[in-house]
């Protein structure tokens, strides 16, 4: 599997599957939410009102994923996953979870892939948005979770790119210094 990183509108890439920062209502928002509801049409609502009466009367649970078909959008799937809302400096021990939290919104975003088949994945910068994670922390924690479960998730063989999509230069710049460190070490100027 390679990670790679992209500019961009994640509603117009190319991919199996595209990963939407959901809230756990599904029944849209704001951001990459209202996007992908946006340019997919209403067919990716109505599923997630059937989800959300058969399986999630309380709504998503942070952390956790579920696949919709991808309408009117180039993919074949959006799977949409809750992010956790940055917590407060002090909320202490909150950082933890949460971060183990966020974690796991790629674990599961990415296991969903693969039970689906899907070879290729769009992600976005989770929690990064109205959700205020700070982005270099969330590129951490991100890229970090992707790259583990490159290694030893089985993910080597059953997805050929993970692509992350950011959205400006900025977001795009913290996503490739990270990726940089966590796979060679700190640059050096
Ligand atoms: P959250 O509620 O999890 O914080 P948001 O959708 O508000 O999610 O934001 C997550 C990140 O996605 C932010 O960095 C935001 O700038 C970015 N973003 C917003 N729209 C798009 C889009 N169409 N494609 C890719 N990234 C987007």
């Amino acid at each position: 599997m390679e990670i790679t990183l992209t500019q961009g509108d994640i509603t117009e890439q190319q991919v199996d599957a595209i990963v939407n920062a959901a809230n756990s209502s599904l029944l849209g928002g704001g951001g990459v939410d209202g996007a992908i509801h946006r340019a997919g049409g209403p067919e990716i609502l109505a599923e997630c009102r059937a989800l959300r009466a058969a399986h999630y009367g309380k709504g998503l649970p942070t952390g956790q994923a579920v696949a919709t078909t991808a309408g009117r959008l180039p993919a074949r799937w959006v799977i949409h996953t809750v992010g956790p809302v940055h917590p407060d400096p002090r909320e202490g021990a909150e950082l933890a979870r949460r971060t183990e939290l966020l974690a796991s919104c790629y674990r599961e975003s990415l296991r969903i892939a693969t039970e689906l088949g899907a070879r290729s994945v769009a992600l976005p910068a989770v929690s990064t948005g109205v959700y205020g994670w700070p982005m270099e922390s969330a590129a951490r924690i991100a890229l970090a979770e992707v790259m583990e479960m490159g290694r030893t998730g089985g993910l080597d063989e059953a997805i050929d790119e993970a692509r992350f999509v950011l959205f400006g230069a900025d977001a795009y710049g913290v996503f490739e210094r990270v990726l940089q460190e966590l796979s060679h070490g700190p640059m050096v100027d």
